[in-house]
């Protein structure tokens, strides 16, 4: 089974669920492109069921308002289980979010779509597959995706496959240097100065009593912020070797300091960190502004990366049967 929904005349149609920590946004599309069909959101709440409920009557609804759905594509906040050997695959398992640990984020769809394939990775994995197949990140094999916002998270590929490894990737969460004059002990409740802990919004907001967007463009955080994130960038760099890395989040649009100035300055502490230790041209001006770049998808790079999930699993099924 599998296979034969979305066969037909129509291209296949996808459906897709981004699950976020305070928002699931769904959508559906057989060319993402062109855009989606249709898109809908609703607030994640603390009762999975009944979200899970209505994500799953509004996909119905789609399916008879165009075509069946060839495949789903889930791209969720974790930490999730993504070994498909586990009796737990599919589930969100540690997170102290009240209601969704434990929570089985594909039971209800494969009841309300049985036999359809579904493609299941992290938030931030299901970014970086979009922004790799219509993004920033276009025909590149190797690069990262990070996303700076209410935490920091990071997926990516190697060699064209998606990185999974022991659980998955937890970039947001590695060690830093303290800078000389920082007292501040981080908000990450397992690690208190980790890079999220440091360089999330909420450090930034709890270090400044403001929002990044309400912070003045000569604000000295502005610098400290570009100096820690320019360490933490050079440390992927050094571990993973990607082409290219591309920045997304809110916190990465800088408010009144603007984009452009804030990835100026972080391209330029990356490459200060690195102390011109790696010979790639990429890793200097000009091209280093090539090689630190933000999103292109904009916000709905966790839609289309959710849709990305839908259109492999279901190339994976087609192959299989
Ligand atoms: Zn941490």
């Amino acid at each position: 089974m599998g296979t034969e929904f979305g066969r037909g005349n129509a291209a296949p149609l996808f459906g897709a669920i981004e699950a976020g920590g305070t928002k699931f946004v769904c959508g559906v599309s057989a060319d993402p492109s062109q855009g989606l069909l249709a898109r809908e959101q609703f607030s994640t709440g603390d009762d999975p069921e009944r979200l899970l409920a209505q994500v799953c009557a509004w996909l119905a609804d789609q399916e008879r308002r165009h075509h069946p759905l060839a495949a789903l594509g889930v791209a969720s906040f974790g930490p999730l289980e993504l070994d498909v050997r586990s009796p737990h695959y599919g589930r969100i398992t540690t997170t102290p979010k009240p209601g969704w640990a434990q929570c089985d984020l594909l039971a209800p769809l494969r009841r309300a779509f049985p036999g359809r394939p579904i493609g299941f990775d992290t938030d931030v994995n299901g970014a970086a597959l979009g922004e790799g197949r219509y993004g920033a990140a276009r025909g590149l094999e190797d690069f990262v995706y990070i996303t700076v916002g209410t935490g920091i998270g990071g997926g990516g590929m190697a060699r064209g496959a998606l990185l999974h490894g022991l659980v998955h990737p937890e970039m947001g969460h590695i060690a830093m240097p303290r800078l000389d004059d920082d007292t501040f002990e981080g908000t990450c409740p397992f690690h208190g100065r980790c890079w999220e802990g440091l360089c999330s919004g909420p450090a930034l907001a709890q270090r400044t009593g403001m929002a990044a967007e309400q912070l003045a463009p000569d604000h000295p955080e502005w610098d400290r912020l570009a100096r820690y994130m320019g360490y933490a960038l050079a440390t992927l760099t050094c571990v993973l070797s990607p082409r290219r890395i591309v920045l997304g989040g809110s916190v990465r649009k800088a408010g009144a300091l603007g984009e452009a100035e804030f990835f100026r300055r972080i391209r330029s502490e990356l490459a200060s960190a690195l102390g011109g230790y790696i010979a790639s041209p990429h890793l200097r001006a000009p091209l280093l502004d090539e090689f630190l770049v933000p999103p292109k998808l904009g916000d709905n790079a966790g839609i289309v990366g959710a849709l990305a999930l839908a259109q492999d699993a279901y190339a994976r099924a087609s192959r299989t049967h």
